[in-house]
């Protein structure tokens, strides 16, 4: 991993900004499912039937108890040494760094990522469906919970499809737009808007690294990409790092 090291240390020079985008692969190995591996709890739902605002009109309780059962099962897992890596990334670059996750677990936030931006939500979070605040929500939330400030019906702190995602005004197109370097970790680039990420830093110029169990896309939009868990390479890839930093 030395050499991929040097790579990432020659791109990223004395004051380079690097940005992290993660997908459902880096939870993966804490027993996370993803989203389009086989075998996972997504295999026994349909996205329609529980992750869009028409499902959620359609039958609320039934997206309810999906998020419901999802919150449960987070409360069982823990962060494992991919995002610890993070964590110690950020550690070493502080405000040159940012960490943008499509996931909506807080695993990144347990392993000590702190310059994070949920941008698909997180799911200890509710928020109103009327007034929009969002507060801290660890346990069911029911159809009866209401609003503290309007009374209005709570729902799961998640973008659903056909919703926008959070932070596109400001905070993603900051980070990403002067990126001298940028990791592309555990996702299948399948999903928009995040998926342009990677070729709005790759048209300035930056340098894209994919890390990921097998190549998503070809060498036009990676100039690197290292294949295997991302719970085993990047601790060895920041290590290297690390010792060049
Ligand atoms: P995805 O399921 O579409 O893709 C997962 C990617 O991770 C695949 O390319 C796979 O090859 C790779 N992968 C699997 N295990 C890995 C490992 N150990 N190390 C490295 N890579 C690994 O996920 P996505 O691209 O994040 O898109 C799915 C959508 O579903 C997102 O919007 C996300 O919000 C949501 N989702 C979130 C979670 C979560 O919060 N943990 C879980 C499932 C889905
Ligand atoms: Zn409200």
């Amino acid at each position: 991993m030395k050499n991929e090291a040097e790579k990432v240390f020659e791109a990223l020079g004395d004051s380079g900004r690097l940005t992290v985008l993660t997908g459902a692969g880096i939870s993966a190995e804490s027993g996370i499912s993803t989203f389009r591996d086989s075998g996972g709890l997504w295999d026994q739902y349909e996205i329609d039937d529980v992750a869009t605002p028409e499902a959620y009109a359609a039958n609320p309780s039934l997206v309810q108890d999906f998020y419901n059962m999802r919150r449960a099962h987070l409360g069982t897992v823990q962060p494992n040494a991919g995002h610890r890596a993070l964590g110690r990334l950020e550690e070493l670059l502080g405000d040159r760094f940012t960490l943008i996750t499509q996931n909506v677990d807080d695993l990144h936030d347990r392993a000590g990522s702190r310059r994070l931006l949920h941008m698909h939500g997180e799911l200890y979070k509710a928020r109103c469906a009327d007034c929009g605040v969002a507060v801290e929500w660890r346990t069911d939330i029911s159809l009866d919970d209401r609003c503290e400030s309007c009374s209005g019906s709570m729902r799961p702190h998640i973008v659903w499809f056909g919703e926008l995602p959070f932070y596109l005004e400001r905070e993603i197109p900051e980070a990403c737009g002067d990126s001298a370097v940028f990791f592309s970790i555990g996702t299948s680039g399948m999903v928009y808007p995040a998926n342009t990420l990677v070729s709005q830093v790759k048209a300035r110029g930056g340098f894209c690294v994919e890390i990921n169990l097998e190549k998503t896309a070809g060498p036009g939009v990676f100039d690197l990409q290292i294949e295997g868990k991302a719970g085993e390479t990047l601790p060895l890839l920041i290590a290297e790092l690390e010792a060049l930093l």
